[in-house]
């Protein structure tokens, strides 16, 4: 901490809509505070491109969505990580000044706050609890991308189907899903018809409603036993080394990271990387 930077001047509320930021403690959040930018994104907004330098860590707020797409020569592409307001994006593990191995697309469209890399690194030089937080977030969100690199091997489309659309209903808190057949086939990397045959398989299971631009949860319980382990493993990581908290309904509402341990206090990465 660094007791010479003035308290936030900014509302409190500049920090509600996103749980890593939400959960720092007054002079962490006065640390951040002068330097970060609310932006307005917009669908198919691109944060960053594969290959730039990533310049901004971009926390999503409220329910924006965004992902980590990995892009083939072909003009394929998947999902390879999805962030919400439990996170953030750009430079999360390199810490920025590195070229982005993904690019980083909105999917669904609110307010973004960014603070440039160099501002969140002196800030993280300044602060042990927020070298924790964002160890231990950059530890779940590889965590995050491991298993679905696994799920997509080993698991079969309708189950990876249900995992993305659980991921996506942890982030935005709704039982309607703003999610139109071209994203959710972008997002799995499959093409259109090949999903639209799976969707009526889900529906005729009685998990979900397909509707125009939109897909309803019926039953989340029977969709968690009826998909594969993969997002639960997730949600127990968040939980465990982050200290996500969950209500009843699955959404992320808050995270508390554990204190920095290890002999030297220092906060390195807890299980992977
Ligand atoms: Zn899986």
């Amino acid at each position: 901490m660094n007791t010479a930077y003035p308290m936030p001047s900014a509302p409190k509320t500049l920090f509600e809509g996103n749980l890593l930021l939400k959960s720092l403690d007054a002079e962490d959040r006065a640390l951040l505070a002068p330097h970060l930018e609310r932006v307005e994104c917009q669908r198919g907004d691109t944060l960053f491109s594969a290959g730039a330098e990533v310049s901004c860590i971009s926390f999503p707020c409220d329910q924006t969505v965004a992902t980590l797409i990995v892009a083939m020569r072909d003009g394929r592409g998947a999902e390879t990580a999805t962030v919400g307001r439990e996170g953030a994006v750009g430079g999360v593990v390199s810490s920025g000044f590195l070229p982005a191995s993904t690019s980083a697309v909105i999917q669904i469209g609110g307010p973004v706050l960014r603070i440039e890399a160099v501002r969140l690194q002196e800030a993280k030089r300044a602060s042990a609890s927020l070298r924790n937080l964002f160890t231990r977030y950059a530890d779940c969100l590889l965590a995050q991308v491991l298993q679905s690199v696994a799920c997509n091997a080993l698991h079969p489309i309708e189950e990876r189907c249900l995992r993305w659309l659980l991921t996506l209903q942890d982030r935005i808190g709704t039982d309607v899903l703003p999610v139109t057949h071209e994203l959710l086939a972008a997002m799995l990397g499959v093409q259109r018809t090949y999903l639209t045959r799976i969707l009526r398989t889900l529906q005729q299971q009685g998990l979900i409603e397909v509707g125009r631009g939109r897909i309803t949860i019926l039953s989340r319980s029977e969709m968690e036993e009826v998909a594969c382990e993969c997002h639960g493993v997730v949600v127990r990581h968040y939980a465990t080394v982050l200290g996500a908290v969950s209500n009843s309904a699955g959404r992320l509402v808050s995270v508390d990271p554990p204190p920095a341990t290890g002999a030297t206090g220092s906060a390195e990465p807890v299980a992977l990387a």
